[in-house]
């Protein structure tokens, strides 16, 4: 049997722009469709036509994209025809390829919230497949409430759908607008559904308020829908939308709807998964979820010593798929729980060769056990433990030494009578034969050491020039006697890869200078700079 396209839907621009806290630019927004359309999703929902400036300029230039460029908005309004219907209008009018309409399909909101008859509602979705149609644009209509109105009127609820069919909507997407519905529920109405509208022309659009939004699409699928939409990384008002990320994992890599199914995200492509769901964070500036299945930094993670032996003689042991297959990559914790062979792993990962009886290993071991002890995390910081073993197998270089730092914190009153707080730091740096002084200003101690420490290193300046801090995480311990502070300094550079490094110390100042200084040798050693 030929196996089924599944058509993916992405309303990251949309529908995930209602996430709280995300507000997209016209770049973010360009920058985002690549990455999807590169990915290969099928349909690339932008936003609202006329709605607002940056979505008015998105419909009004040309994308390039391969995917179908889908603007989105309301079917005409109660009492008024298409052509009296400013809205519609602009919808109308936009670049785009396809027009996804939103109505109401519960029979309830029909009456109190848009004060209309069911008749009326009816004519409205008919009418606006029409026009759509006759502008040459291909019509979606996403069923606002689909679930919550078949329960409680199917029948309404049926002729919604039934008449976008008849108009020649491509798809009727089915929306469960309040992420209410739980997988069973879904998988019955859906095939309900598909009894009256051929599968090949039924979507599901699930929201994740019961966390079943992935498992509520799947569930569209097996009763016969062959559309999902959905938003990278799950954003989405609330508790997000069905993630499009797990989604294109599951239906790539389960054999239920592998050997069934297929979508536009080729081998290749599902091995660029981590990438893209990572690119999406850092363009909302904000940690991704390390516990994300599939593409989180926690995904393939493990750390007790004896799952870590059995993975090391086979992965398959411990691991549900891959983790290659998304882009991903295993982890073995090095951590207090750790035995010989999470570090032997950890050791063979980073590529440097070592016997397994050799005695540096237990003494790194040791070392590692010492450290965590007065409050490291080196499983939570990939860098700073590389950097730990490199040394301690004698591999890295004294590339520069700071022989000072002196960071100033001042709050005074300035010229215009405010009150202003000003950090700033000086550091004295030798390279080679080299002594520099730099300093900086900052919005606080730890940026003003960071913008100091990088802005003049001599002939290692441009190996750094891409280094970037991502996040930066303080927690206080009480680890032993006293009080320290534990800081992560996660950093990326221009590749894409990103590392963690940690420093641990009764002074913030001085934790943050460590996993600084880490964070940068770190980058100096990756990029192959000479000693
Ligand atoms: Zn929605």
């Amino acid at each position: 049997m030929p196996r089924q396209h599944i058509y993916l839907f992405d309303t990251t621009l949309r529908d995930g722009a209602q996430t709280n806290g995300v507000d997209f630019t016209l770049h973010d927004k360009l920058a985002i469709a690549a990455l999807l359309d590169d990915l290969g999703v099928d349909y690339i929902e932008g936003g609202y036509p006329g709605a607002n400036p940056v979505d008015t300029e998105l419909f009004g230039r040309d994308r390039g994209l391969r995917a179908t460029f889908t603007a989105f908005g309301m079917t005409r309004r109660p009492g008024r025809s298409t052509a009296n219907d400013s809205g519609l209008a602009a919808l109308l009018d936009a670049r785009a390829d396809a027009i996804c309409y939103v109505a109401k399909t519960w029979d309830y909101h029909v009456r109190v919230a848009l004060e209309t008859t069911l008749e009326d509602n009816l004519a409205s979705i008919r009418d606006s497949v029409r026009a759509a149609k006759a502008k040459g644009r291909e019509v979606l209509l996403d069923c606002e409430h689909f679930f919550d109105g078949y329960k409680a009127n199917p029948d309404y609820a049926l002729a919604c759908a039934k008449a976008a069919h008849e108009e020649g909507a491509r798809w009727v997407v089915l929306c469960d607008t309040n992420g209410g519905t739980l997988p069973h529920e879904i998988e019955t109405i859906v095939k309900a559904v598909t009894a009256e509208v051929p599968g090949d022309h039924v979507g599901i659009h699930a929201h994740n308020d019961t966390e079943q939004a992935v498992a509520n699409s799947l569930a569209a699928v097996r009763a016969g829908a062959r559309h999902i939409q959905g938003t990278l990384n799950g954003i989405g008002e609330r508790c997000g939308n069905a993630n499009l990320v797990s989604l294109i994992g599951n239906l790539k890599l389960k054999p239920e709807y592998a050997e069934s199914c297929e979508i536009g995200v080729t081998d290749d492509k599902l091995a660029h998964l981590t990438r893209v769901s990572r690119s999406l964070d850092e363009i909302l500036n904000r940690a991704g979820n390390r516990h994300a299945p599939y593409v989180g930094d926690s995904a393939f993670a493990t750390k007790a010593g004896i799952h870590a032996s059995a993975i090391l003689k086979d992965p398959a042991t411990y691991e549900h798929v891959r983790p290659e297959a998304v882009g991903n990559r295993r982890k073995l914790l090095v951590s207090d729980q750790a035995g010989r062979s999470n570090v032997l792993a950890e050791l063979e990962r980073i590529g440097i060769a070592v016997e397994r009886d050799d005695p540096r290993v237990a003494r790194l071991l040791d070392v590692v056990k010492e450290r965590e002890a007065v409050g490291y995390a080196y499983e939570a910081a990939d860098a700073s433990f590389e950097l730990l073993a490199r040394r301690m197998l004698g591999k890295v270089p004294q590339y520069f030494d700071v022989t000072q730092f002196d960071v100033n914190v001042e709050q005074r009153v300035n010229a215009t009578g405010e009150r202003v707080t000003v950090s700033m730091a000086v550091v004295k740096v030798t390279v080679g034969d080299e002594k520099l002084i730099s300093a900086a200003e900052g919005n606080g101690p730890v940026n003003a050491l960071d913008l100091a420490l990088r802005k003049d290193l001599g002939k290692y300046q441009t190996y750094i020039k891409g280094l970037n801090l991502t996040d930066y995480r303080v927690r206080i311990l009480n680890a032993g006697t006293e009080a320290v502070t534990r800081v992560l300094i996660e950093s990326a550079d221009e590749s894409g890869e990103r590392w963690t490094t940690i420093g641990v110390s009764p002074n913030i100042i001085d934790a943050s200078f460590q996993a600084l200084m880490d964070s940068i040798v770190y980058k100096l050693v990756k990029s192959g700079a000479p000693a």
